[in-house]
């Protein structure tokens, strides 16, 4: 089940369900406009999130921007019709890659096969869309590069691509006055490909560019809210896992023995599991 929360005076979003890869949805509410996060992955989901909201008076949104071309993130977006879209223009030029794409059982199956899609996804997409399946692919109206400042009255929401493993087009949103970070999906390792895996030169990257948002709160999609200490935790393993990979050439007994060495302890089922996808990109 989802539940709705609010931060601070300007920030709503709905928490996340992991069954059906439901990601978080964020709506900024200025005095003039309101700013939607991610579109869901579904109609039903975004109009989940637009009834509840509706509920407590806050506006229907006046634009909507998504964080990168991920299926769960904007399969929504058909539901948001009279709402002008934004995307970075890599997002927008890879979902254009997805409108001739049929997304019957049989097409999803065969593109599993081929490696085009992966298993996790399939899984959840049919999870659901158990019955119909009228997806579309609804192209954004506005596209950026880089990086778009946008003023809803009161507050003030930058949008900006900052890449990483996961997505190279993935951005992310500062709500400057309440010092929120909209991460998304960035901070995690790239699914899409044979093996899943965070590239060291790539993640490093990403990591300086989140930590220069001087923010106290961070929205990961699919993990839920993260105060400042649980964020710079997040990143300290990052970080330190990257710099391991290197001096180990990747070999993974070798990082696993030196990490563990420098904390003193085990390493949780997470560590581990980051240890090889940092191996894995290697
Ligand atoms: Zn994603």
């Amino acid at each position: 089940m989802h539940s709705i929360k609010q931060i601070g005076e300007h920030f709503w979003y709905s928490t996340p369900i992991a069954e059906t890869d439901r990601p978080v949805l964020g709506m900024v509410v200025g005095n003039r406009k309101t700013l939607m996060i991610d579109a869901g992955n579904s109609e039903s989901h975004a109009n989940y999130f637009l009834k509840e909201l509706q509920k407590r008076h806050v506006p229907h949104p006046t634009i909507v921007t998504v964080t990168h071309w991920h299926w769960d993130h904007i399969f929504g977006l058909p539901a948001l019709k009279d709402t002008l879209i934004i995307s970075s223009r890599e997002t927008k030029e890879e979902m254009r890659k997805l409108q001739p794409l049929s997304w019957s059982d049989e097409a999803i199956d065969d593109r599993v096969r081929e490696g085009t899609e992966i298993e996790f996804c399939a899984v959840a997409i049919k999870k659901e869309y158990p019955d119909e399946r009228n997806i579309s692919i609804v192209l954004p109206d506005a596209v950026f590069e880089k990086r778009l400042e946008i003023d809803l009255g009161g507050i003030t929401c930058i949008i900006e691509q900052v890449g990483g493993s996961h997505a190279s087009d993935s951005v992310v949103i500062y709500i400057k006055e309440e010092k929120i970070l909209f991460v998304g999906d960035a901070i995690y390792c790239r699914l899409y490909a044979e093996k899943w895996h965070y590239k060291i030169d790539e993640t490093l990257q990403l990591l300086d560019k989140l930590e220069a948002f001087d923010a106290d709160t961070y929205i990961l999609s699919h993990t839920g809210v993260l105060s400042k200490e649980e964020f710079k935790r997040e990143v300290r393993t990052l970080r330190t896992i990257a710099h391991l990979t290197e001096l180990c050439n990747g070999e993974k007994e070798e990082i696993v023995h030196k990490y563990k060495e420098q904390l003193k302890r085990e390493l949780t089922a997470d560590e581990l599991d980051v240890i090889e996808q940092f191996v894995n990109g290697y």
